[in-house]
């Protein structure tokens, strides 16, 4: 994205000079993203929001992106193992970004990023219960008693809750297709270590009706659609 200095930004748009955009920012007369800017040489970019003397002369943007996760990518911002998914989005400029909705180091397919957090929140709330889609492999042959097992929830002793009923659909021998409503840590290889079968490659088709887009391969991104940036209520 277009990142540049915000003294020269406000002197281009103001038609003033450089010293007199210190003067403002001394003056604490400009605000960046809800911050007073000190530093002439702020980087500054495309969404960021910008106010001087109380105009707003650049209204922040939202951003709304879908990745096909990678195996061994991480979902944080930073790390010093792995490469994270954030750093999947070249070109995009990420300091404001956040994931919605983690998955783990080896799991792949949708992850949604984003810097509006009201809206990652509404779709992550466990009020709304938001179904998220899995296809997983097994080690081992899945038996049929697992689909009412998922369906009655488990407890988890850990964090002393059970389960919301979840919706297993065997697809083969070693194939699964899981739906659940909440999001608890490992939750799926826990559910499955129930029943001692490791998974060994879980990747998510969907969160709610975003739907990952087939024509994108691992790593690969694209902007969501408005249409699916507003199926979240
Ligand atoms: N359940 C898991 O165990 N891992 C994920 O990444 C998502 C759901």
């Amino acid at each position: 994205s277009k990142r540049g200095r915000l003294d020269q930004f406000i002197a281009r748009r103001l038609q003033v000079s450089k010293k007199a955009v210190r003067q403002l920012l001394i003056a604490n007369k400009v605000v960046v993203d809800g911050e007073y800017a000190k530093s002439p040489d702020l980087l500054i970019n495309e969404f960021s929001h910008i106010i001087c003397n109380g105009v707003v002369l650049q209204q922040y943007q939202k951003q709304y992106y879908m990745l096909n996760k990678p195996d061994d990518v991480v979902s944080a911002t930073i790390d010093d193992k792995h490469p994270t998914a954030l750093s999947l989005l070249v070109g995009v400029d990420h300091d404001m970004l956040h994931i919605a909705g983690r998955l783990d180091l080896h799991s792949t397919g949708l992850l949604l990023i984003t810097n509006d957090a009201k809206w990652s929140a509404a779709l992550m709330a466990p009020d709304n219960k938001v179904d998220k889609h899995y296809i997983v492999t097994l080690a081992n042959p899945i038996d049929e008693s697992y689909i009412d097992a998922f369906a009655n929830g488990m407890y988890f002793e850990f964090e002393g809750i059970t389960t919301l009923p979840a919706q297993l659909t065997i697809l083969s021998t070693y194939q699964a297709r899981v739906v659940l409503r909440e999001g608890k840590y490992h939750q799926i290889k826990r559910m499955f270590g129930r029943f001692r079968n490791p998974v060994v490659g879980l990747h998510r088709e969907s969160i709610g009706k975003i739907g990952l887009d087939k024509t994108l391969f691992l790593g690969q991104f694209r902007l969501l659609t408005t249409a699916e940036i507003d199926c979240v209520i």
